[in-house]
């Protein structure tokens, strides 16, 4: 039976929650967002999304997605002061023991503060009459009739209360509660994926020093592992600011003291990052922020599913954040759902066949992600011969791109979601590899 379409809920009103309320907007009359902080247009520290303090990096894909459901934002957002910069020639960048040589690519990212990208986001969603906030709302339950879910409960301030629904869209991040309510509704436990790898980032803001602005805009300092394991990166954000991020695997990474943050910077591979921030004048606390590793809740496992219920964002997959793939992979959920809910309203394919699409986006991020964790030889679990191959070749792109233009353009443009990753294994690139390899064997270059 084809859904009707009055009445919507999206549990979570950040990044993916504010997409997804978009993306139900074109269907349904009425989409109601419940989120647990505050909802609206000031861009102020939200205490529910602590990784707002940390470096946000949008890639292109995700960037593209984001301008095609909100037309004209990446033009606000360039006005609030976001810096628009070619990730081939205005970062400079140390990966793998060695300096890229910068090139022109034509793929750009937009930096600035993850809060000044939501809290346009907000705006918009604010001014779409289909869509209503219920700010400090906590969803408690949900409630099932006939194999659907029928209703939504949500706690506000010491009031129990619960909103009908066609649909729901669970988008309440890492945190999600959805599995323990399917449970609740009869439904199997959900299995979860974790990569643990003991993750911690560390940021804080200073004033930018015009003297750098010609040299370079994004600095960024990326280990060779498995013997480096911490990252650094000084970006910069709206209001003439730079964000410096260190991050690390292991507990690889300071406590939120500007002492520990600043000793950290200098355990990086190379001294460039400390020597910078050494001048500039701090304008911010030091934020931390520590995860167990990548988790992934396998629902398209579930052999019943309800209908008119989907989970989305960082409440299915929330990635190991050293590889910037979050909110790109939001957009490609979001997109799914832009797809696929008129053929769900139609009735010609169910709730789990749309859910198990959007997590189809998930895989190769994810494959990526484990990759590159597995290069450390405390990440658990099975390293296949096939994936040591290609660990083995993704260090010879990391280390040709340094100095080759094309391979480096194809590099940022498959880790952009804007390349298919079969660019990289093309002849002449394989060749090129060959080449460069032997070459390093026999000169004396760097081996994995
Ligand atoms: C340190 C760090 C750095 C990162 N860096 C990058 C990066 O460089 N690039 C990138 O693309 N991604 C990055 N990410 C990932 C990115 O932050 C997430 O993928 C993204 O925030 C996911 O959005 P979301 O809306 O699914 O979840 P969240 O942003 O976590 O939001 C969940 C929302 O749900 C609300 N909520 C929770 N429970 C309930 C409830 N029961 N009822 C109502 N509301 C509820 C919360 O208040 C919150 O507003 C990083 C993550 C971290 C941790």
């Amino acid at each position: 039976m084809p859904a009707r379409t009055d009445s919507a809920v999206v549990i979570g009103g950040s990044f993916q929650g504010c997409l997804a309320a978009e993306v139900l907007s074109r269907t349904f009359t009425q989409v109601t967002i419940l989120e647990k902080g505050e909802f609206d247009e000031a861009q102020r520290p939200r205490r529910a999304v602590p990784q707002e303090n940390h470096v946000h990096l949008f890639l292109l894909r995700g960037k593209q997605i984001l301008e095609e459901l909100f037309p004209g934002i990446l033009a606000e957002l360039e006005q609030a002061g976001a810096v628009v910069a070619d990730l081939g020639h205005e970062v400079k960048c140390y990966q793998y023991g060695r300096w890229k040589n910068r090139f022109k690519t034509g793929i750009t990212a937009h930096y600035c503060s993850r809060g000044l990208i939501d809290s346009r986001l907000r705006r918009r969603i604010l001014h779409n009459p289909r869509i209503t906030i219920i700010s400090g709302a906590v969803a408690t339950a949900l409630h099932m009739s006939q194999g659907r879910v029928s209703a939504v409960a949500f706690r506000a301030g010491a009031r129990e209360q619960q909103i009908s629904v066609d649909m729901a869209i669970d988008a309440s991040g890492r945190g999600s509660q959805s599995s323990d309510w399917l449970a609740r509704c009869g439904l199997q436990k959900v299995r979860e994926d974790l990569i643990e790898t003991r993750l911690g980032y560390a940021s804080r803001i200073y004033r930018r020093l015009p003297k750098y602005r010609d040299l370079w805009t994004v600095l960024l300092v990326l280990p060779r592992p498995p013997h480096e394991r911490c990252m650094g990166v000084i970006s910069p954000i709206e209001g003439d600011r730079w964000l410096v991020t260190t991050g690390g695997w292991f507990g690889n990474f300071p406590k939120p003291q500007p002492e520990e943050f600043e000793r950290q910077l200098t355990r990086l591979p190379v001294p460039d990052i400390c020597e910078v921030v050494s001048q500039a004048e701090p304008q911010s606390n030091v934020f931390g922020f520590g995860m167990k590793g990548s988790l992934r809740r396998r629902y398209e496992l579930l052999t019943t599913w309800p209908d008119g219920f989907l989970v989305m964002g960082d409440a299915l997959c929330s990635m190991n954040p050293l590889y910037s793939q979050g909110m790109a992979l939001c957009s490609l959920e979001a997109d799914r759902l832009r797809e696929w809910l008129p053929h769900l309203m139609s009735g010609t394919i169910s709730t789990h066949d749309v859910q198990r699409r959007i997590i189809e986006v998930i895989g190769p991020a994810w494959n990526m992600a484990e990759l590159e964790d597995k290069r450390f030889p405390e990440t658990s679990g099975v390293r296949s011969a096939r994936m040591r191959m290609r660990q083995w070749y993704g260090l010879r792109i990391g280390l040709l791109s340094a100095s080759h233009r094309k391979t480096l353009r194809t590099q940022i443009g498959v880790t952009n979601l804007v390349t298919a990753p079969k660019a990289l294994y093309e002849p002449r690139v394989v060749g090129r590899v060959v080449l460069d390899s032997l070459a390093d064997a026999t000169f004396g270059g760097p081996r994995p």
